[in-house]
């Protein structure tokens, strides 16, 4: 796969995109490469089905559920709260012959409890784990391949960080050059510089957590980022997603309004993906 790379420009700075969002429809993104050692592993050991977990808008449960049907792997999703048969995101899942099984909030804290998962295997059988949102071993290995070739290109990297995973494996990155910063999309994630630390594979430390710009937590938004968007859309026909990239670009172009560059530094964002979220999004916030 050569990565493609748009060049924009604001406020006298330019920056280059990696779109990984141009990436095969649906399994594009950052979930590919996460994804990408698991279905490995999974066929490897002889496993004939993923289970994994996540929430009713998950990118995580979108990418595996699309990822099984396209390897022939049997999928299982286990859901965070009720089913709901209006939702574009469950659908699609549903579509791609995922198995659902959707549990209460209180019982899906247990997700991580080897009973729990015991109890899970009784029912569905052998099956190759993935935890909530993806990130394991597999999955920073498979983020050391996204800036194949672009290793010592840029003075900054940004990237989306949920759980961390993509940003791990960003960060151990054979030989990488530049200062990765990653911009945090959730709330309340103290823990997170140190979870990120055990996760990478090297002893980079030229890396760091930006938390300004996650405007309230995890899918919260204001009239600003979603005009930001809009303009951001119609300037440079690039459309960013509304939970992960949205908050990049956003947090960008806010650097760039305070001066945190100076003239000339090579800038490169990653956009992550995750565009099949906006009919999660319509539905969730403008038709309810
Ligand atoms: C899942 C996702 C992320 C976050 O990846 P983590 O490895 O969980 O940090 C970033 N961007 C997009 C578009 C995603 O779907």
């Amino acid at each position: 796969m050569q990565p493609v790379i748009s060049q924009i420009k604001y406020n006298d700075h330019d920056i280059d995109i990696l779109r990984l969002d141009l990436m095969h429809e649906g399994f594009q993104g950052n979930k590919y490469y996460k994804l990408k050692y698991n279905i490995e592993e999974a066929k490897d050991l002889g496993c004939s089905t993923i289970l994994t977990f996540g929430g009713a808008f998950s990118n995580h449960i979108y990418a595996t559920a699309l990822a099984g049907k396209l390897h022939g792997l049997k999928t299982i999703g286990i859901i965070r709260g009720e089913n709901d048969m209006h939702n574009p995101t469950i659908n699609f899942w549903r579509e791609n012959e995922m198995v659902l099984r959707f549990i209460s909030r209180e019982e899906y804290k247990r997700k991580d409890e080897p009973a729990f998962l015991n109890k899970l295997r009784d029912t569905f059988g052998k099956y190759y784990l993935i935890p909530e949102g993806g990130t394991n071993k597999a999955a920073i290995r498979g983020c050391t391949e996204i800036l194949s070739g672009l290793e010592n290109k840029y003075d900054f990297i940004f990237c989306a960080v949920g759980t961390g995973g993509t940003l791990a494996g960003i960060i151990s990155t054979p030989n990488i050059k530049s200062k990765i910063i990653g911009v945090s999309v959730l709330k309340g994630m103290d823990l997170l510089t140190e979870k990120v630390t055990t996760l990478i594979s090297n002893n980079n430390s030229n890396w760091e957590i930006n938390f300004n710009y996650h405007l309230g937590g995890y899918a919260k938004y204001d009239q600003k980022l979603m005009e930001f968007i809009d303009q951001f859309k119609s300037n440079y026909s690039i459309l960013p997603d509304p939970v992960y990239t949205g908050k990049v670009f956003y947090a960008i172009f806010d650097l760039i309004d305070k001066n945190y560059f100076s003239p000339g530094k090579k800038i490169l964002a990653i956009h992550s993906g995750g565009l099949q979220g906006w009919d999660g999004w319509n539905y969730r916030f403008t038709n309810k």
